[in-house]
């Protein structure tokens, strides 16, 4: 939870100026945590500039040049997992070990993976087997795009713009990066983490705000590429505005992903792992189980293993042992979840369990399982973003996937079955970036392999060598000797001037000796093709 405030101070010559302050407030006790001055648009347009200019460098020097900073980052990020996991959850309110799980692996994990394989894809030869081009040789160099606008939300403070700025510096750009107002003291931990470990001046510069100011002018400023991660509604309009200033974009946003559990699914493993992709982070998870359909035939024993599962969540602040579920982020989104199930109810949703806020300081709502649940109901219809699960059943598995394809996002969707092939069947019926069987979303935290959604759930992929692709664009570079034949011998290159007198029928049978599907005819070129080929080349 955060305020954003204007403050008025007087400076010596008795001028007044507006300073805005982002205020941290921790959810689960109301308390504030601290409050940091706001940065302003012209300094958002200082620190792209400044960026620019430390990017040249940055990008001077050699990718394990780079992996040395990161690694020592790394280093860092271990040692000090347990004040960064304690600074999420006095933001967050969640869970002190859902922090190091959720948002720390994931950005130790992306230094391990571009330790890994970071290098080869920033550099890759290519085999070219076409016999006309032997002599030559291809690669795929990737260079940086510049300097990253990012815009990031609270609900993995470290997790997101953690792993997003690691793959940016990686291939050698700078970033500005706005934290949620929420997660402003995680946000500003990346950066000095960073520093600390060794990152040059001015390549990463956090800065602190709102969305409408700070985040508005990052949209408006110099950047070479905007990665944003957040709701919809400013998804859309930061797309638009970056589309008409022609810069390209990537973007994260909701997600309502259906869980679809077969009838020889482990439902005592199904409902645990449906229950923790929901519960965890209070719900507040782009790729959460939003939706839950089992087989009619194992419906009731499903539901009620939820519910008994969801009934014996720990509600609490995260800060404390014993922990399982923590707060939403604020009142605001209390407010918006309890109409959400509110509204569904009267239409005829039956709660199972929860239902209604929590009788205690902080923004709690009680984990929540609906039943008797439409697809015309808010808690279906729309993202939910809190502690709330609704369980449907289907009767054949057309039904199944017809109703988990039944919404205008495409994060991710899980399928729980025994037969592992009949889940892969079923998961390329589903239309989501990415389909887990027998789990959920937990791949965030893999970087071998690609993030990102279908439909309304965004375009481009954080992650994995899509993740570098991302944030780089591809140069070709092709070789070949400087060396040249006599031109009595032969032309440098078969096909260039000055063109022989049997060039037409030339190039004929090269089509026939390199592409023909007939071995004998092929076979019956190869003579004047050797020739040519062996003359080519000066042998
Ligand atoms: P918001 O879109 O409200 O906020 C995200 C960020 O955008 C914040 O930093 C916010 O700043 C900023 N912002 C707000 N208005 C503007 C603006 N006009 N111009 C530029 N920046 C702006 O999202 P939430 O914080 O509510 O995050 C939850 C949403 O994010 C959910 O829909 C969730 O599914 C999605 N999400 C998607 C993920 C994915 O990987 N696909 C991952 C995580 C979340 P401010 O601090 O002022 O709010």
């Amino acid at each position: 939870m955060s305020e954003t405030e204007e403050d008025t101070e007087r400076g010596d010559g008795g001028d007044t100026r507006e300073a805005e302050t982002v205020v941290s407030v921790n959810p689960a006790t109301g308390d504030v945590n601290e409050e940091v001055v706001a940065t302003t648009p012209e300094e958002v347009d200082e620190a792209v500039e400044a960026a620019r200019e430390a990017q040249r460098s940055w990008e001077a020097r050699s990718v394990n040049d780079r992996l040395r900073v990161l690694d020592v980052f790394q280093n860092h990020l271990i040692r000090r997992r347990d004040e960064v996991a304690r600074t999420i959850a006095a933001e967050t309110g969640k869970p002190v070990g859902e922090g190091l799980v959720t948002d720390l692996i994931p950005v130790i994990d992306a230094v391990r993976f571009l330790k890994k394989r970071g290098p080869e894809v920033m550099e890759t030869g290519l085999d070219l087997d076409n016999i006309m081009v032997m002599d030559r040789k291809s690669k795929i160099v990737r260079e940086p795009l510049g300097v990253l606008g990012m815009v990031t939300p609270w609900n993995y403070p470290f997790g997101i713009p953690g792993s997003q700025v690691v793959y940016a510096l990686f291939a050698g750009n700078a970033v500005v990066l706005k934290p949620a107002r929420e997660t402003t003291l995680t946000g500003l931990k990346i950066e000095e983490i960073l520093n600390d470990a060794g990152l040059p001046d001015d390549l990463l510069h956090v800065v602190p705000g709102g969305g409408s100011t700070v985040g508005q002018a990052i949209v408006e400023s110099d950047i070479d590429q905007m990665t944003f991660t957040g709701s919809n509604a400013v998804g859309e309009m930061i797309q638009e505005r970056c589309q008409e200033r022609g810069v390209p974009t990537t973007m994260e946003l909701g997600g309502s992903d259906p869980a679809v559990v077969l009838e020889d699914a482990n439902i005592d493993k199904a409902t645990s792992g449906i229950v923790w992709s929901r519960f965890m982070n209070c719900g507040q998870t782009c790729a959460a189980v939003k939706r839950a359909y089992a087989h009619d035939s194992v419906f009731d024993e499903f539901r009620d293993e939820i519910v008994r599962k969801v009934d014996k969540l720990r509600v609490g602040n995260g800060a404390e042992e014993n922990v399982d579920v923590g707060p939403l982020i604020d009142e605001g989104a209390v407010d918006e979840l309890a109409q959400q199930v509110d509204d569904s109810v009267e239409m005829g949703a039956e709660v199972l369990t929860g239902g209604e806020r929590l009788d205690r300081e902080g923004s709690f709502y009680a984990p929540t399982v609906l039943g008797n649940v439409t697809h015309e109901m808010p808690v279906v219809r729309e993202e939910t973003f809190g502690p709330v699960i609704p369980v449907m059943g289907f009767e054949d598995i057309s039904e199944g996937i017809e109703k988990a394809n039944d919404t205008r996002f495409g994060l991710t969707a899980s399928v729980w079955t025994r037969d592992t092939d009949r889940g892969e069947r079923v998961a390329r019926e589903i239309d989501a970036g990415t389909v887990v069987v027998n789990d959920h979303g937990y791949t965030y935290g893999i970087n071998e392999t690609p993030w990102g959604g279908y439909k309304d759930s965004g375009h481009g992929r954080t992650h994995g060598v899509w993740g570098i692709e991302e944030v780089t664009r591809m140069k070709h570079i092709n070789k070949g000797s400087a060396d040249t034949v006599p031109r009595s011998l032969r032309p440098e290159t078969t096909w260039w001037f000055p063109y022989s007198d049997d060039y037409l029928e030339t190039m004929g049978d090269g089509i026939e000796f390199l592409y023909g599907n007939s071995v004998v005819r092929r076979a019956r070129k190869a003579p004047k093709m050797l020739k040519e080929l062996i003359g080519k080349k000066g042998l």
